[in-house]
């Protein structure tokens, strides 16, 4: 996922990545597939940094955490940084700075990766517990059938004792 920022001659710049889905890695069990990701990306220079604002998509198959069935999520998030050279050691004494938002370059090279950024600002978007739907009725606790494609016969609900001595009093 490199940017190579040589190919650009004047500042500010608009693009728009289409990141290769093989590319992008999330770390986790319930992300089953990446269809797309899409940067946005807008930079401008200044002096010998380039500041850059992002808008990332991505669509993705997640495993729903109640009925486990794959559905389809757009991820949506920003991203804010700046890209300077590694040997600007200047930048990084500067108490306000949050290295996160840093992505440096070697020597004259203008090549970075974005694979970090791309990789942190996904997992932020990443709801903690995916849903198909927020009424996704999830699998039965006893038979492990889908309740979102029908009933099982499972008899869920345990008789109320109240009932029992009634229940008796009509037996005698
Ligand atoms: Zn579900
Ligand atoms: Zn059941």
């Amino acid at each position: 996922m490199i940017l190579d920022l040589r190919k650009y001659e004047d500042f500010p710049v608009r693009e728009l990545l289409d990141i290769e889905p093989s590319q992008v890695r999330l770390f986790r069990d319930d992300v089953k597939k990446i269809i797309s990701v899409l940067i946005d990306l807008s930079i401008q220079k200044s002096s010998e940094e380039y500041f850059c604002r992002s808008k990332i998509t991505a669509r993705v198959m997640l495993e729903c955490s109640r009925c486990l069935e794959e559905t389809l999520t757009e991820l949506y998030e920003t991203a804010d940084f700046i890209i300077c050279s590694a040997n600007r050691t200047a930048v990084k004494d500067k108490d306000i700075v949050d290295d996160e938002d840093y992505v440096y370059y070697q020597g004259d090279e203008l090549r970075v990766d974005l694979s970090d950024i791309v990789y942190q600002t996904l997992i932020l978007a990443l709801p903690m517990k995916p849903l198909c739907s927020e009424t996704c009725r999830g699998l039965c606790p006893r038979c492990g059938m889908n309740l979102n494609t029908g009933r099982c016969n499972c008899r869920v609900k345990e008789p109320d004792e109240r009932w029992r001595g009634l229940r008796n009093l009509f037996n005698q």
